[in-house]
């Protein structure tokens, strides 16, 4: 079965001590997933140590850097490098979130930067694609997102693909309190994966993970989850309550 995963998104939340509280909150509930179930922690830089060894005895537990640089070291003070993230054990970032193409100008070429860095150096990145309100309403949320795929995905091998995990987060539904409904989730996953398989071939765009994001609850994330293409969640604000988050992680399939 296609790897079912259940993604937090800390931000720019939390002290390091409530950081710490909250994942040993959640690590305390006991959750055993399944072999293809993983949950996932994107925690602000100063805190991936910690949140790595939390996890360490964890089984499919992991932690994740919110983002990385697009360059591979150099005169970049106050940015954070993929080798960097690498010497200290982590294994996943999530590239291209709405709010910092937003607010750090992240354009696709940039971001297919950062994932080519990730893949050499064995980080699996969470590849954030989804489109603003005026988009949606024009209806042309489809060529929106697939030219995100493309632009910052298309250059890659097909082995290289099959490693990498899609989150579809339309903007207008992040923080908001707005979800997409099941059906419209549905229906972009499963266009997203249609333009994967037109590109890399149906049987490595079936293994790809596309996971759901904007304003996922512990109430609403099992119907959003059920659906064939959605594949978990990536979760802001839901992620940072405990009992919140063990029922988001205890929804996957
Ligand atoms: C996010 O941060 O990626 C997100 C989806 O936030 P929220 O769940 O709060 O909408």
């Amino acid at each position: 079965m296609r790897k079912q995963i259940a993604a937090a998104n800390w931000k720019m939340n939390l002290t390091y001590q409530d950081g710490e509280k909250l994942l040993d909150e959640i690590l305390d509930a006991g959750i055993s997933l399944a072999p293809h179930q993983h949950a996932i922690f994107a925690v602000p830089f100063p805190y991936l140590i910690m949140t790595r060894s939390e996890v360490a005895e964890e089984y499919n537990f992991h932690a994740a850097a919110q983002n990385c640089h697009h360059k591979t070291a150099g005169a970049y003070t106050g940015e954070v490098s993929v080798e960097m993230l690498q010497s200290i054990g982590v294994h996943y970032c999530v590239i291209g979130h709405s709010e910092r193409r937003e607010y750090n100008a992240e354009t696709n070429a940039m971001l297919a930067a950062k994932v080519n860095l990730c893949l050499e150096y064995g980080i699996t990145p969470i590849f954030c694609c989804g489109e603003p309100l005026d988009i949606r309403e024009a209806g042309t949320q489809n060529d929106f997102v697939a030219t995100q795929l493309k632009e910052s995905l298309f250059h890659l091998t097909a082995e290289q693909l099959r490693t990498i995990i899609i989150a579809y987060e339309p903007i207008w539904a992040i923080g908001t309190g707005k979800t997409a409904s099941t059906e419209q989730a549905q229906e972009i996953h499963q266009y997203l994966r249609s333009v994967l398989a037109g590109k890399f071939g149906a049987e490595v765009a079936d293994e790809v993970p596309i996971l759901y994001g904007g304003s996922v609850k512990a109430g609403n994330a099992a119907e959003l989850f059920a659906s064939p293409d959605v594949d978990g969640g990536l979760v802001g604000g839901a992620s940072l309550v405990a009992a919140d988050f063990v029922s988001i992680i205890r929804a996957l399939k």
